[in-house]
């Protein structure tokens, strides 16, 4: 038995999952949210379930309580082998997990400026761990290093250049995790090898981004030096025109951080609709005949199609288009209108197939003898926890 446990720390949670390796299978899992004001522990393990307020002041009593709730449940004491940390930003420093050393933690230290609100709670919860579990080595696995593989052309702004060598300006890409894990995934269900494949993953989770992967590397995403750039989410903007902050800034007196906040947190399907960040809410609000919702729904497919339009130009061919992430696997009308947007890459809608979320039809959402299109679950938390199995 070889168990791994998973930890992302973000700026006001803790999320975890205790992975068994040889089965894939996830133990207990559950998340601390509002750490500092009114904490909660969400847990489920094999002995039920919690849900109970907490003194969870900062990061180090959050993972104290994760660790009474794993050895309440009676499932830590057996194998734990590895903690492995999603770490949001590894600049250009790392393009795969690594076991972390004085020296990784330096360099992650060194990236902070990239992700100022995730990368010191990474840093955190690496502390944290590593000092409730001393013995056990601890392993990073970064969101950006699957994209160390695009190239110059596309990871370079049209800036000058002395930003990007003296600042490290670029884009990087986030989500790597996820994309690296369905298209692998794709591969099996369409039973051919990753090395043979060419295909664009579309993770649509409450933040969005895309990746162009050519034989099993990115060649191309959506996202950039920050998680903003690109697909539109559920409340920041995606890509817009940079002359906007002028206007804005011109017209209204806003100051930066106020733009930052428009942009971060009460923009996408949030701003667009004017009721809510989350899909389900606006799908029905939409059958309903909601003005706003519909719109949000309507540009979010529009400019989805076109980040994927834009993407299939770093490659030969697409063999596959996959959705992932809480929109991605279940929302069959999000993927019904971004393929009708899709149709001069000739994908045709099964809409039988897409109505199952394709689980009858091994993830395949399109006709037979057209491209195709498909709907693979994501797990980041399964591939940290093999990346960390297989480092140590
Ligand atoms: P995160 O990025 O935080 O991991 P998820 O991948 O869980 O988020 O995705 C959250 C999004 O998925 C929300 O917009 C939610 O409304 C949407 N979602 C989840 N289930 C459904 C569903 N059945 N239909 C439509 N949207 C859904």
């Amino acid at each position: 038995m070889s168990r791994v446990l998973v930890l992302n720390c973000g700026s006001s949670s803790v999320k975890f999952a205790l992975i068994e390796t040889s089965s894939a299978d996830s133990v207990a899992s559950g998340l601390v949210e509002n750490l500092g004001a009114d904490a909660h522990l969400k847990a489920n393990g094999p002995k039920g379930k919690v849900n109970e307020k907490i003194s969870g002041k900062d990061h180090g009593e959050a993972l104290e309580s994760v660790v009474s709730f794993l050895q309440n449940q009676g499932v830590l004491e057996q194998g734990l082998v590895a903690v492995g940390h999603r770490v949001v930003h590894g600049g250009e420093r790392f393009s795969g997990s690594v076991l972390i050393t004085p020296q990784v933690l330096d360099a992650v230290r060194a990236c902070n400026d990239l992700a100022p609100l995730h990368n010191p709670a990474n840093l955190k919860g690496i502390e944290v761990a590593s000092r409730v579990f001393p013995e056990v080595p601890q392993v990073a696995v970064f969101d950006t290093a699957f994209h160390q593989t695009i190239p110059a052309h596309a990871f370079l702004y049209p800036l000058p250049q002395s930003l990007y060598r003296e600042r490290g300006i670029r884009r990087y890409g986030f989500h790597g995790t996820s994309h690296r894990f369905v298209s692998a995934k794709a591969a099996e269900m369409l039973g051919k090898p990753v090395a043979d494949l060419c295909l664009i993953t579309a993770h649509l989770g409450n933040g969005c981004s895309a990746c162009a992967v050519l034989q099993g590397k990115s060649v191309d995403t959506t996202m950039g030096l920050t998680p903003m750039e690109g697909i539109p989410m559920g409340t920041r903007s995606g890509t817009i025109d940079p002359g906007i902050f002028r206007y804005l800034h011109d017209s209204l007196g806003w100051d930066f951080k106020r733009i930052d906040q428009l942009l971060n947190k009460e923009s996408g399907l949030l701003g667009l609709s004017g009721l809510s960040n989350d899909m389900r809410t606006l799908a029905e609000a939409r059958a309903q005949g909601h003005e706003g919702a519909t719109l949000a729904i309507d540009v979010f497919c529009y400019r989805l199609a076109k980040e994927i339009a834009a993407l299939a130009i770093a490659l030969p061919r697409i063999d596959a288009l996959v959705f992932t992430g809480g929109i991605g696997e279940n929302s069959f009308l999000v993927r019904e209108l971004t393929l009708a947007h899709l149709a001069v890459f000739g994908f045709q809608l099964d809409i039988s197939r897409n109505g199952a979320h394709g689980r009858e039809s091994k993830g395949i959402i399109t006709r037979a003898e057209t491209p195709t299109a498909m709907v693979v679950p994501t797990n980041e938390e399964l591939l940290i926890a093999l990346d960390s199995e297989q480092i140590i």
